[in-house]
């Protein structure tokens, strides 16, 4: 997959990471960490609504959302469209990362504006360290397994998060795609397993990421949840005014698996 640059609009190495943000021809306004796009205008809403609303509408009342990551914004905002939470908490490690979401990627960033977010600058795992049964929802957003976010893809992470949640609460996070990286999935899912009573893994189609896919693990404190249908849903009217991608029947088919892929899994 290629992209055409139109031109750079800024590039900076942050106390983090490398950042740079450039015009593309077809696919908006592009935002690159450590050489790996994270979002791109013509198609972030895909997996901002899916790592979402996947999580938010498994939670039959999420009053208190905490995010891993997400310095672009893009969860926040959609986070806010439930009239359930009273608080969004993003804690992202590089302040550089939402300083310039907010300056080129607007209608991204347009969640850090409401005013039920809060943020804190520092890292995920040591944000997790000091929060016992506190969330609802917890949403892992954070960047690939090379570098900064390796942590998150580790046991230790996994039981901070547990701990991290309050009774019934639900995490997602995203995962690797099924083409490329399946024993990175299947491990990062056995691991979840070990602490989690409820696990599914599910995708959704983004063109601008490997192989036009990405994966989430998501995850249940509760035994024998069904996370593959809703809890909570829009009617349709509802699902066209918030949402581009996210409905009801989409969430259920996130979690259906070709062959292979259940195979690897069971
Ligand atoms: N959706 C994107 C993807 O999967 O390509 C992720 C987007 S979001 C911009 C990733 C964010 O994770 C970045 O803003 C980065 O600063 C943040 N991040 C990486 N490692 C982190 C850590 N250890 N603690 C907190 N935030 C972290």
């Amino acid at each position: 997959m290629t992209l055409k640059v139109n031109h750079v609009l800024h590039h900076e190495k942050s106390k983090y990471q490398d950042i740079l943000i450039f015009e593309s021809s077809d696919h908006g306004i592009v935002l690159v960490l450590d050489n790996a796009i994270q979002c791109t205008e013509s198609d972030e809403f895909a997996y901002h609504e899916m790592i979402t609303h996947l999580a938010m509408n498994s939670h039959s009342n999420p009053k208190k959302v905490l995010v891993i990551g997400g310095g672009d914004g893009g969860v926040l905002r959609e986070i806010v469209k439930h009239s359930s939470v009273e608080s969004a908490v993003l804690c992202d490690i590089d302040e550089a990362v939402i300083r310039l979401s907010k300056e080129y990627l607007p209608t991204t960033s347009i969640g850090f504006q409401h005013p039920k977010v809060s943020v804190h600058h520092a890292d995920g795992m040591e944000f997790l360290r000091n929060c016992k049964n506190e969330f609802d929802v917890i949403i892992s957003d954070g960047t690939d397994p090379e570098g900064l976010a390796k942590g998150f893809f580790e046991n230790s992470y996994f039981e901070l998060l547990n701990n991290a949640l309050r009774e019934g609460g639900i995490v997602i996070t995203h995962t690797e795609d099924q083409w490329l990286r399946l024993p990175m999935l299947t491990q990062s899912r056995k691991l979840c397993i070990e602490i989690f009573p409820s696990v599914e893994y599910g995708y959704t189609t983004i063109p601008t990421y490997p192989c036009g896919q990405i994966g989430f693990l998501i995850c249940c404190k509760e035994e024998n949840r069904n996370l593959k249908e809703p809890v909570r849903s829009w009617d349709e009217e509802t699902e066209e005014r918030l949402c581009r991608y996210y409905n009801k029947a989409i969430h259920s088919a996130a979690f259906a698996l070709p062959v292979f892929i259940r195979k690897a899994l069971s």
